[in-house]
């Protein structure tokens, strides 16, 4: 392993919320070093990391600086504008590349590579005005969901389709932006796989977690997932399949709803994930420790699941309730730093041993 990042390198990281000061911690853990890259004021990861520079997607000469004081850069977001990863390809290597932020950050790209790799989706079409939102409805049918191709997460940008009559207010909720319609999936769980892939090849991927939704944000995530052994594998394979697909190098989140036809692949995320905070406490080496180490170029670490968890996420005025978690037993909180707890607004997560 000639490309070992060595203690006391530096890595990059675009993006500084909760998942970069996350990262950070574990970087430091192994001897490395953080620099931050982020447009706003005051980030969560600049509390921990060892420097950070403000400044936007598009400064050219804040980039290259960024890139030369760096020995490898990675991102805590896929929202970032490809031709920032441009500038820093020239002299830096991102892990993972560029080609997979670019896929997923477009819904249309991304069920395109997942279909054109023989896995399944919902069934989906391209929606740009009414007339293609018509065609879509009569191939789809209704109950269907109307979803921005760009930008939407957290359940924004979405509009559901319980009948035709629902189409003009759907298109209206796009704002003019390019959308994907996509059939209702009747699912009976919503599980992700956080998976691994090192410099070598090598992939390990995490127990699927079992996810639960509230207002679109997720709420918990629990493991072991009520799924039979052959969706377990099914899932695993899944997520392999995408990584080596894409020559990946990371970690990634990989969403899936479990229907009675099999596993369909709703979202892929080309970093580490809120659905894989339980690994902090259910696994000696964690989502965040396990991108660190791929990205520097480390064997992968153990990742085998020694305990039952349930992460909670705490949401806005959630955090209220950490005096009272702070008493409960097995009982382990993580909060951001983020000074102002705003609605719908990620404030930290707590994980249970169960
Ligand atoms: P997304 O932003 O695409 O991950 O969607 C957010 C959440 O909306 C998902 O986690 C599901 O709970 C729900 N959802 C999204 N797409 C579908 C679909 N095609 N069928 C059923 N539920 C969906």
């Amino acid at each position: 392993m000639s490309e070992m990042l060595h203690p006391g390198a530096t890595i990059g990281i675009l993006g500084g919320g909760q998942l970069g000061r996350m990262l950070s911690v574990a970087a430091s853990r192994l001897g490395f070093k953080c620099h931050i890259f982020e447009p706003g004021a005051e980030p969560p990861a600049g509390h921990v990391a060892h420097r950070v520079t403000t400044a936007g997607y598009d400064d050219a000469v804040a980039l290259a600086e960024f890139a030369a004081s760096v020995d490898v850069v990675t991102y805590e977001f896929e929202n970032i504008p490809t031709e920032a990863l441009d500038l820093i390809e020239a002299t830096r290597a991102i892990r993972p590349g560029r080609r997979v932020l670019a896929i997923s950050q477009d819904r249309i790209h991304e069920k395109s590579f997942v279909n054109e790799i023989g896995l399944a989706t919902a069934p989906w079409a391209e929606v740009s005005d009414m007339a293609s939102l018509e065609a879509a409805i009569a191939k789809i049918g209704t109950p269907a969901i109307l979803k921005t191709t760009r930008l939407g997460y957290d359940g924004k940008g979405q509009a559901r389709i319980m009948a035709p009559e629902d189409a003009p207010a759907a298109l209206a909720a796009m704002e003019g932006a390019t959308a994907v319609l996509e059939g209702f999936v009747d699912f009976s769980a919503e599980i992700s796989v956080i998976a691994a892939r090192g410099l070598d090849g090598s992939v390990a991927c995490f127990d699927p977690g079992e996810n639960v939704h509230k207002s679109g944000i997720l709420h918990t995530t629990t493991v072991p997932a009520r799924i039979s052994e052959a969706q377990r594998t099914d899932a695993i394979l899944i997520a392999a399949r995408i990584l080596n697909a894409l020559d990946y190098v990371g970690v990634m989140g990989v969403e899936l709803f479990v229907t009675p036809k099999g596993l369909l692949v709703n979202e892929i995320a080309p970093r580490v994930h809120n659905s894989g905070h339980w690994t902090q406490a259910g696994c000696t080496v964690d989502q965040f420790e396990q991108h660190i180490r791929a990205v520097a170029g480390w064997p992968l670490g153990d990742g085998s699941r020694y305990a039952d968890v349930e992460m909670l996420n705490l949401i806005g005025d959630d955090v209220a309730m950490v005096p009272d978690l702070a008493k409960a037993p097995r009982t382990q909180i993580h909060l951001y730093g983020k000074a102002e707890a705003k609605p719908g607004r990620k404030m930290g997560h707590v994980n249970r041993v169960l």
